[in-house]
């Protein structure tokens, strides 16, 4: 009892230096142990080898890893669009390939391409913060990006790039089978679910893909450009975990 009673201490405090004065309310997160279940999902990306003539055979191979290193080493010299050509490292995404909790960003931006690692430096920092906030471990939950390679200047990914790099993040999905994604902004989750939405009105549903929940929040980038949107953000948050929380069982990821 002890313990757990400084676990909430050491939660709640996590939760205060994120979100400040935000936490007048009570929160509580079901810190009850989750039982095993395999979840089959499967996403269709069959329809991509169709599509991309001269490298459908390349296409053909990846789908056929079975694992996110096997994957990993397949594409990480991928050249399908420009930004092959201008990144710096290749940013596959990291964390628990066994997660049951997803979180995916848009594209790698300057220190990402230099440590190739999704969410680093001062967006990550705050990433890993909100995290703890809802009692999280970065290492518990997969990180990855829409886009493996960072669009010059931190541009806005173009629709010719997400579509052809989008059947690699489909592949971590299928490996993975997380059974709930929180999208990191706009572009990630319009990318993800296929839409064309403001970020408001993505956020105030919750959205499913081959059985996965889907939640969309503000980029922390943004958030450390406009600190007025934590409050939201951590009602975002706070929606995704308990839908984590709600899993009927789990595979402790
Ligand atoms: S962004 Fe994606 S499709 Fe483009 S080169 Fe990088 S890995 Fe390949």
């Amino acid at each position: 009892m002890d313990n757990l009673k400084k676990e909430l201490i050491e939660v709640l405090k996590d939760q205060q230096s994120v979100f400040g004065d935000m936490l007048l309310e009570k929160v509580s997160f079901d810190l009850q142990p989750r039982k095993v279940k395999e979840l089959a999902v499967k996403l269709s990306t069959d329809k991509v080898e169709e599509e991309k003539g001269e490298s459908s055979l390349f296409l053909e191979e990846f789908q056929k890893t079975e694992t996110l290193t096997e994957l990993n080493q397949m594409i990480c010299n991928c050249q399908l669009c420009s930004l092959g050509k201008t990144r710096t490292k290749f940013v596959f995404g990291v964390g628990n390939p066994n997660a049951d909790a997803m979180l995916i960003g848009e594209a790698p931006g300057a220190d990402e391409d230099q440590q190739g690692e999704p969410f680093v430096g001062r967006a990550g920092k705050l990433l890993n913060d909100i995290l703890k906030a809802i009692n999280f471990k970065r290492e518990e939950v997969y990180i990855a990006n829409i886009l493996k390679c960072r669009p010059p200047g931190n541009r806005d990914p173009q629709p010719g790039e997400m579509e052809t790099c989008m059947p690699y993040l489909m592949k971590q999905i299928d490996l993975i089978q997380p059974k709930v994604i929180l999208c990191l902004g706009r572009v990630a989750a319009n990318g993800l679910l296929n839409k064309k939405l403001t970020l408001t009105a993505l956020r105030e549903n919750t959205y499913e893909i081959n059985g996965i929940k889907v939640v969309a929040t503000y980029h922390p980038a943004a958030l450390l450009r406009n600190p007025n949107w934590k409050r939201g953000c951590w009602e975002d948050v706070k929606k995704f975990r308990k839908i984590y929380d709600d899993l009927p069982t789990g595979r402790q990821g």
